[in-house]
């Protein structure tokens, strides 16, 4: 009988840092945990398509944080992974929703929200964190 010797999807979290500090997490914005560099996660990602690993899925903290972030997912892309995202949504510009979605390999991207309105979501992740000042409207 064959048996897979490796994972066909990984869970990654390329960052522990966030720009919020949700009342019930220990994962945001540790500034003394440094993330590793992204020449080591592109080796990272190289070495998972030669164990053929199929998808991966992009955590944090919160991923969206990272600047080199299109960097990261063309690493996932180049490699021939598809990929899912969790984030909290708050860092997702039109033009990030675009790139991503012109991958072609994006499965989903999971926003966390807490409450069906502002003031009960607020409660656990900090004020205004869905107010209508967030730009949600890559969301519509
Ligand atoms: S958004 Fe997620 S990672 Fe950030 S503090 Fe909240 S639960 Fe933690």
């Amino acid at each position: 009988m064959r048996t897979m010797k490796t994972p066909k999807s990984i869970d990654i979290l390329f960052t522990n840092k966030c720009n919020l500090s949700c009342a019930y997490c220990s994962d945001y914005s540790d500034e003394k945990i440094q993330d590793l560099p992204i020449s080591e996660w592109i080796l990272f990602l190289e070495e998972l398509k030669q164990c053929s690993v199929l998808n991966v899925d992009i955590g944090g903290g919160e991923p969206f944080i990272r600047d080199d972030l299109r960097e990261l997912i063309d690493g996932v892309v180049k490699n021939r992974m598809r990929f899912t995202m969790v984030s909290n949504g708050t860092l997702i510009t039109d033009d990030l929703a675009k790139y991503i979605a012109s991958t072609g390999r994006c499965d989903s991207v999971q926003i966390s929200i807490d409450g069906s309105n502002p003031q009960s979501h607020d409660v656990f992740r900090g004020d205004g964190s869905l107010s209508e000042s967030n730009n949600w409207t890559w969301l519509s």
